[in-house]
């Protein structure tokens, strides 16, 4: 096995100490405990008491089965107390391969039609967003569809006004790494509407911290909240605080001088008139989707089975085609030096090779992987996002496996959810 100089073969992490194994091994490249990049250093607790999402397939499949949803429809937009939640946080199993959504669809067969069908929405949106960064890959990072007013880049790197609501919300996301949807809505909204600062920065910020945090559900949340996807801004104001956690309110230092007893005022979003044409039709489809059946680039038998971190789940196709091969997953160090990702990311991260390592040969590198670091036919799955086309190319690839889309994606609009709905086919249009 023959790989450059900075390439490093790393022991492999156990479930026990995945934090120092971190430390150990990847301390530079994440944040540190003590970095607090969202939260004022005054800033009180979250006040929620929840078990931290474990990494690994075993964790996810413990997770899926306790999973019931029985009032998913009324409760899903729920924030305090805790037990009132109906939502499920499988979304760091979902986001990293280790539930794919065809499983998650399937399981929720016998759950009531309403819950069913809210709980099926809710995936579509998640598939939506990622057939959207498929297609449209980097260009998610500017607005897509509507200019919005300019935005000042934000001053600080946090919140400042000291609202209980906004502060326990930041604090629950460096503490656990997980929002609900109501609070991600709440503090993308703040920021980017009310505030008026650069959504991607905020954007950028949640990346960090969220065990879910995907470019593909990241950017379209950011931007449907900030407007730049239908023109509507999503307003957030005390009205959805005293609705869905009423407590909040009542402790909170502002409760008799609310700064956001109003509606934030309106900012004209500007039709753009240079709409990517992209949106409305995809010109290569066959690119965004990738391969449809396992692609033979040559007749060499894999050695190997190559996964990334979108992929870490028992049910990636390329290590179930392959139950005997060794596995490698690379720390892709240029990149996590520029995203800082947060200490509960890393763990999360760790975990789940810690667990996979319990049940196959793995190998766990450090290094550049746009740069040559395993020189033995692979196997792979093919990952629906900008970075994996460069990756796969500087490895010597003999099988591509399909990515397991819950719906394949289709050429028509993707503009809205609704339009992109309309066109999708097979059971994905039939919650
Ligand atoms: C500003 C903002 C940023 C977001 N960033 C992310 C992100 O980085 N990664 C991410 O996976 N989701 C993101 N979401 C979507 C959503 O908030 C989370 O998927 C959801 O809160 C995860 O919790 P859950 O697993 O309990 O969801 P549940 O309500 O139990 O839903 C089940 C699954 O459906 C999917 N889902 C639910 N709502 C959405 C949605 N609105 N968009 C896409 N998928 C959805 C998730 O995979 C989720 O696990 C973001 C939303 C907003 C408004």
């Amino acid at each position: 096995m023959a790989y450059g100089m900075d390439q490093r073969h790393l022991p492999t992490p156990s479930l026990d100490s995945a934090i120092d194994w971190v430390a150990e091994h990847l301390g530079d490249l994440f944040q540190h405990e003590s970095d607090r990049p969202l939260a004022r250093p005054d800033a009180p607790p979250s006040a929620v008491d929840q078990q931290p999402i474990r990494g690994g397939q075993e964790a996810a499949d413990q997770a899926l089965a306790l999973t019931s949803l029985t009032g998913y429809a009324r409760f899903r937009n729920e924030v305090l107390p805790v037990n009132r939640r109906g939502a499920t946080r499988l979304s760091p199993y979902i986001r990293h391969g280790l539930l794919t959504l065809e499983r998650v669809w399937q399981s929720c067969a016998d759950a009531s039609e309403q819950d069913r069908v809210s709980f099926r929405q809710e995936l579509l949106w998640q598939e939506y967003s990622r057939h959207f960064y498929a297609r449209m890959g980097t260009a998610t990072g500017d607005a897509m569809r509507y200019r919005l007013p300019d935005q000042a880049v934000g001053a600080s790197d946090g919140w400042p006004e000291g609202m209980a609501c906004v502060d326990q919300a930041v604090a629950e996301l460096q503490e656990t790494g997980w929002l609900t949807n109501q609070q991600r809505m709440w503090l993308a909204s703040h920021w980017s509407v009310r505030l008026g600062w650069d959504w991607r920065r905020g954007e950028d910020l949640f990346f960090a911290q969220l065990l879910d945090g995907s470019r593909a559900a990241n950017r379209i949340g950011w931007q449907w909240t900030a407007g730049a996807l239908t023109g509507k801004p999503y307003g957030f104001s005390q009205w959805q605080v005293k609705k869905r956690a009423p407590q909040l309110c009542r402790t909170c230092a502002w409760e008799s001088a609310c700064p956001i007893e109003q509606w934030p005022d309106d900012r004209d979003a500007i039709v753009r008139d240079d709409v990517d044409p992209r949106l409305r039709q995809d010109f290569d489809l066959g690119h965004t989707m990738g391969p449809t059946a396992t692609q033979m680039v040559d007749a060499r038998e894999p050695k190997a089975v190559w996964i990334t971190a979108e992929s870490l789940g028992d049910d990636d196709p390329a290590m179930s085609a392959h139950p005997d091969l060794p596995v490698h997953f690379m720390w892709d160090v240029p990149l996590l030096r520029r995203l800082r990702l947060s200490p509960n990311r890393a763990r999360f991260l760790a975990e789940c090779l810690a667990d996979l390592s319990g049940r196959r040969e793995l190998h766990v590198w450090r290094g550049d992987p746009n740069a040559q670091w395993l020189n033995e036919p692979v196997a792979t799955t093919f990952a629906p996002v900008p970075g994996w086309r460069g990756r796969a190319g500087v490895l010597d690839i003999t099988r591509v496996h399909p990515w397991p889309w819950l719906t394949q994606p289709h050429a028509g609009p993707i503009q809205s959810f609704t339009a992109w709905r309309k066109k999708i086919r097979g059971r994905g249009s039939q919650p």
